[in-house]
């Protein structure tokens, strides 16, 4: 029973677990008889900690010592200040891991010591790498990271029929949950399971519902005794309670009766708050949060490369999407029936205990793919981003290219580990740095520097430069202080698209004036080679032709350099040919020089295509660069 592994839906509002018996997912129920485990954490004054339903119930009373929402900054240095200690979140986070651990283990008579969690696919490396912390501080292996969304896949692909299993589908993910909305386009069938895309909003979720019932209960009881409830603390905790209350109650029913008595008081005596709300009129006070759902589900369908007729399947996950006007808008909006069969907020977890349960050997015939979330690269000669690993990449993956210097007996290149999705290197999140030192020292162009990218199955991210000659290498494992949150990640890929033709811009302007350089110095290379064998008049012209294209370098009209640099060029042409066929020992040098010429055009040809593996030059930014 040891080698079980549980799968845990470790959420901002709640979390879940579950465990596979007889091959079926079950969910394991919390000591006070809920399967949500509310990822709340209480603080007594007397030193006391509660975690999930109580802590959520105590909040009402506690406020200023109660911890919610604690996912939002995991991978972050927040702290969490309960009297003379302080919290990290992925300490917050364990609290909430051990209460799960613990209940289970009650629960299922034997202990549990390896898990499967689930992160948002958003989530970055030290997000990822708090997740795991935090399960490590509670006492339990981490045996993998998943993907919410991925996990929801795996729960409905085992329930799907044997003969489903080989035609290949694309389902929508839509998990509204209790402060978060996350779409995510997935491919599933025969067995595999990919993220295409992600999207959502990271501040729209069942609060805001519950936040529009309280703002008509306050506007209410304003409007009945003239006396404003937001001033009463202790009030507003109550009226959250009851807001949240209400709004699951009108998933079931038409109309709500909301009572809270002795809420508040004035010289009179005690008031009450006794009224009735319709469905009707809470979906009219909430309809513009309905709406606001459909733009990063068309995001997600958009960045995923498929149309909307091609969304064979819509998935509902979250405790939010039990609420029939967000049935609603998913059935108006694609034009079907959601999938059905899973409660929606059990099926990540469940998806998670599948996970565990391929791992443990115990499920067969289940593959796990993921995908990165931003697109991940190196900074290259003029500031350039060069992608590695583009955005949506299914993990695990690894990816390599080789790399050259940019000058002439350059023994040191500067690896710059980039994320993000524009074109220049200094507008995407550094992720770190290293250098690689003791290169043999050549013409610009001859070293070739072997860069790999290496992400594992939980998202972390390895980057190694090799020499090839010497066999002398670097790398870094990227454990970044800082991590990108869903809002960031949303605005940069936003920005990526705001800025694409400016950026595309200057990264014409820095490949055009690297070709020029380059220009120049297979120039003088060439002069110093061939020396007193290119007739005068060439010698002269080439001469000429290279000042001239220096004085264009030093002005800023783009179309003028590229002009000069292809004078130079077709001079450079017209004597390499001259000493080709003119004289027999300038022959290797000058022909040699023209194929590097024709291998930087095809550089920069193919640079906007999909490049092919260990053939692609590119300049490190190192001594031209500063
Ligand atoms: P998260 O993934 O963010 O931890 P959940 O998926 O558990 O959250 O969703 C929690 C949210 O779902 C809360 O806002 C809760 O009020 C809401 N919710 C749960 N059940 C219902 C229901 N029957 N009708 C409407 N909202 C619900
Ligand atoms: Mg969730």
């Amino acid at each position: 029973m040891a080698d079980k592994i549980v799968g845990i839906d470790l959420g901002t509002t709640n979390s879940v677990v579950s465990i596979v018996e007889g091959g079926e997912p079950i969910v394991i129920p919390s000591a006070e008889g809920d399967y949500l485990f509310p990822s709340v954490v209480g603080f007594s004054k007397t030193g006391e900690r509660f975690v999930g339903s109580v802590a959520k119930r105590q909040a009402v009373s506690n406020p200023d010592r109660t911890v919610i929402s604690i996912k939002r900054h995991m991978g972050t240095d927040y702290k969490v200040q309960i009297d003379d200690k302080q919290f990290s979140p992925q300490e917050i986070s364990a609290m909430i891991l051990q209460k799960i651990k613990t209940d289970a283990e009650t629960y299922l008579g034997f202990p549990i010591e390896k898990a499967v969690i689930t992160v948002p696919a958003y989530f970055s490396d030290s997000e990822r790498q708090a997740t795991k912390d935090a399960g490590t501080i509670a006492g339990l292996e981490v045996v993998r990271i998943i993907n919410e969304p991925t996990a929801s896949c795996m729960a409905y692909g085992l329930n799907k029929g044997e003969d489903d299993n080989a035609q290949t589908e694309n389902v929508l993910i839509w998990d509204l949950g209790g402060g978060t909305f996350d779409v995510s386009i997935v491919e599933v069938g025969g067995g595999l399971v990919e993220v295409k895309s992600t999207a959502g909003d990271s501040h729209l979720g069942g609060d805001d519902w519950d936040q529009r019932i309280m703002d008509w209960l306050i506007e209410d009881f304003k409007n009945r005794y003239n006396i404003d409830l937001r001033a009463d603390r202790l009030a507003m905790q109550r009226l959250k309670e009851v807001a949240e209350n209400t709004k699951i109650k009108l998933s079931y029913e038409t109309t709500a009766k909301v009572n809270l008595p002795f809420i508040a008081a004035d010289a009179t005596g005690p008031k009450h708050l006794d009224v009735e709300l319709t469905r009707a009129k809470f979906q009219e006070l909430t309809a513009d949060l309905v709406e606001r759902c459909e733009i990063p589900a068309m995001r997600a369908i958009k960045d995923s490369g498929l149309n909307l007729h091609q969304i064979n399947k819509v998935f509902l996950v979250g405790g939010s999407t039990r609420m029939p006007a967000v049935q609603d808008k998913v059935r108006a909006l694609f034009n079907r029936e959601p999938a059905s069969g899973i409660d929606p907020d059990k099926v990540v977890a469940m998806g998670a205990a599948i996970q565990g349960a391929v791992i443990a050997g115990e499920v067969k015939d289940m593959v796990l793919l993921d995908v990165t979330s931003l697109s991940l690269g190196i900074e290259t000669v003029g500031g350039i981003f060069t992608k590695l690993i583009e955005r949506n990449s299914q993990i695990p993956c690894s990816k390599t290219r080789i790399f050259t210097t940019a000058a002439d007996g350059q023994t040191v290149v500067e690896v710059h580990v980039l994320q993000g999705e524009r074109e220049l290197a200094a507008h995407n999140k550094s992720l770190g740095r290293f250098e690689l030192r003791n290169i043999p020292p050549a013409p610009r162009g001859v070293p070739q520097i072997e860069v790999t990218f290496d992400i594992d199955a939980n998202g972390i991210v390895n980057v190694s430069a090799k020499d090839m000659v010497t066999g002398n290498q670097q790398k870094i494992t990227i454990q970044s202080p800082t991590s990108l949150s869903k809002d960031e990640i949303d605005t940069m890929v936003k920005e990526a698209a705001i800025y694409a033709e400016e950026d595309g811009k200057r990264r014409e302007e820095a490949t055009v004036r690297n070709k020029a350089n380059i220009e120049i110095d297979t120039a003088e290379h060439t002069m110093r080679e061939l020396g007193e064998r290119i007739n005068p008049d060439h010698q002269i012209a080439l001469r000429n032709l290279i000042d001239q294209l220096r004085i264009s370098l030093q002005a800023t009209d783009l179309a003028k350099i590229a002009a000069d640099t292809k004078l130079l060029q077709d001079q450079l042409y017209a004597i390499s040919t001259d000493a080709y066929y003119a004289l027999d020992t300038g022959r290797v040098a000058a022909k040699d020089q023209s194929e590097e010429a024709k291998r930087q055009e095809i550089y920069d040809l193919s640079s906007d295509e999909e490049p092919e593996d260990d053939e692609l030059f590119g300049w490190f930014n190192q001594e031209e660069g500063k």
